[in-house]
């Protein structure tokens, strides 16, 4: 179900939870602004999501009320994950759905990076 890119944040969002512990997750990267774990339903050979930790529902919310640090912290976080997953040399795709056109399932922020093969051009 799409969501609404501009509603209030729902702390009791599945990403929330699994921000606070409340559900298990597979670990990839975690500092001050930013948590990083495995996708649960692969789309690529590599497909992990990065979030801020703030409660920021969608990228148009965090683009216009995140603060400097918890925007560089994120970028930052996206760059270091690929870089540490060696995905820097073959290449790799992120991405940021935004509301219902963009498909956005989750209404808390997530970059999605895709990598670790061949993939097709842009969208479907
Ligand atoms: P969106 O469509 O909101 O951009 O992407 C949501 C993503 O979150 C999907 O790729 C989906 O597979 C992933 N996802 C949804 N629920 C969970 C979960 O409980 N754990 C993990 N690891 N990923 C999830």
């Amino acid at each position: 179900m799409p969501i609404d890119p501009k509603a209030p944040y729902d702390p009791n969002n599945i990403f929330a939870k699994i921000l606070r512990g409340e559900i298990p997750c597979t670990k990839v990267y975690e500092d001050e602004w930013a948590f990083a774990f495995e996708d649960i339903n692969p789309q690529a050979e590599v497909h992990t999501l990065v979030l801020p930790k703030g409660a920021y529902v969608s990228w148009d919310d965090f683009s216009a009320n995140a603060s400097n640090a918890e925007i560089a912290g994120l970028v930052r976080a996206v760059g270091l994950v690929a870089r540490e997953k060696g995905l820097v040399e073959p290449g790799y795709r992120l991405l940021a759905n935004v509301g219902e056109n963009g498909g956005q399932e989750v209404p808390h922020l997530h970059v999605h990076i895709f990598g670790g093969q061949r993939l097709g051009r842009m969208i479907a």
